[in-house]
């Protein structure tokens, strides 16, 4: 079984369609698994809500599908975020705000397992979660203390998280000097999945990239094989933003895309 694994598609229909479909001709996927912040920054927050709810993609919440809707307030936010967030809103339909409020914080998941949260941690290859495990919905998991702190509540052997929208693989062991490595992923990477440790990985971000790579990123699991594998993806960066200006969204949020910061 194969499965492709977004994170941060940011209302970026042209990045998530670019990505899905190099998944169907690089690996004929078997499901889609979404780490939350499916909406706002980009212009097509319904549209990318569509989309992956008609994969049947299991997903969870991020802080910009919280805000979106309401449900948590902007005042975290930078001015720019503040205002896509308000913008966004507006564009929600009843049906996508519902959508997007009942996504939980965190899901578990593994190939041919029923990916409910219901079914809890047990017995499930993979936890999926927008943050970390000690603030899912905020924390950004890039230091070697958020790492442990993600790990000592990983309840199961493998991990993925988003947020930070850059691809990185995280190992614990007792012979790195802080507990655990991370380690950026570039194109192309594929990681063999341990027996003997646990592993968290970020398949970086599909619409909005920020390790200076424009191109959107996803990741591949392998059942068969255990191997996770990064692509990055080229699209139309300019049809994005020439949609993004028409809307009237920050300038300083169409020009990132161009620089993937
Ligand atoms: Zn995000």
């Amino acid at each position: 079984m194969r499965i492709a694994i977004l994170a941060d598609v940011h209302a970026n229909l042209a990045a998530l369609e670019a990505v899905l479909r190099h998944a169907e001709a690089q690996a004929a996927t078997d499901a889609l698994w979404c780490l939350g912040d499916t909406v706002d920054y980009g212009p097509q927050p319904s549209e990318c809500i569509a989309r992956l709810r008609g994969l049947g993609t299991v997903a969870v919440a991020g802080n910009h599908d919280r805000a979106a809707t309401g449900a948590i307030g902007t005042e975290e936010f930078n001015p720019d975020a503040a205002t896509a967030a308000v913008w966004t809103r507006a564009r929600l339909s009843q049906d996508d705000a519902a959508y997007l409020n009942a996504l939980p914080e965190v899901a578990y998941a593994g190939a041919g397992r029923d990916a409910s949260p219901e079914a809890g941690a047990s017995g499930a290859e993979f936890t999926l979660v927008h943050g970390t495990l000690r603030d899912p919905i905020w924390e950004y998991l890039h230091s070697h203390e958020a790492a442990l702190a993600h790990l000592e509540r990983q309840q199961t052997p493998f991990s993925f998280v988003g947020h930070t929208h850059i691809p990185v693989l995280v190992l614990p062991g007792d012979e790195f000097p802080h507990g655990c490595e991370l380690y950026h992923l570039e194109d192309g990477a594929r990681r063999q999945l341990p027996g003997d440790r646990k592993l968290v990985i970020n398949p970086g971000g599909v619409g909005q990239p920020r390790d200076g790579d424009p191109r959107a990123a996803y990741a591949v699991y392998d059942s068969e094989q255990k191997t996770i594998t990064v692509h990055r993806v080229e699209y139309d960066i300019p049809a994005t933003q020439r949609l993004m200006e028409d809307a009237g969204l920050p300038r300083w949020l169409i020009e990132r895309l161009a620089i993937g910061r």
